[in-house]
């Protein structure tokens, strides 16, 4: 009987619509009521480090001294306290499709972003 159930399975998936999507070449739609995941404008940042002391999972860290800004992307629970917090809007939420990345590139200055 289980020799049926599984035949009869095996037919069907051979002519059903794969249920998983080819990633990343497959790019899943964004639903609208998502928050997304944090977008910096390090240009218009002032390091006050306001955003870290708001972010309540501790994902990003502000060096006032060097002028970097990092967010650890996993840490982050995308509650936007630091967006809403930021006094420069340097912070938002950018609900866009982000492709994978297989580089972890160190976070840039200011002076490396404008060329400066
Ligand atoms: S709160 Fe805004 S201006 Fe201040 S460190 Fe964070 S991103 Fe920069
Ligand atoms: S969205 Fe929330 S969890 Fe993510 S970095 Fe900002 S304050 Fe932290």
């Amino acid at each position: 009987m289980a020799y049926f159930t599984m035949a009869k399975d095996t037919l069907a998936n051979l002519f059903r619509k794969p249920a998983t999507r080819m990633y990343p070449s497959v790019v899943r739609e964004i639903f609208p009521a998502t928050r997304g995941h944090i977008a910096m404008d390090i240009t218009t940042c002032i390091f006050c480090g306001i955003c870290q002391k708001k972010c309540p999972t501790g994902a990003i860290k502000v060096d006032r001294a060097n002028k970097t800004w990092e967010i650890e992307r996993l840490a982050c629970i995308a509650c936007a306290s630091c967006s809403d917090a930021c006094p420069k809007q340097s912070l938002s939420m950018e609900n866009t499709y982000t492709g994978p990345v297989t580089i972890l590139e160190k976070p840039k200055t200011r002076e490396e972003v404008s060329g400066a």
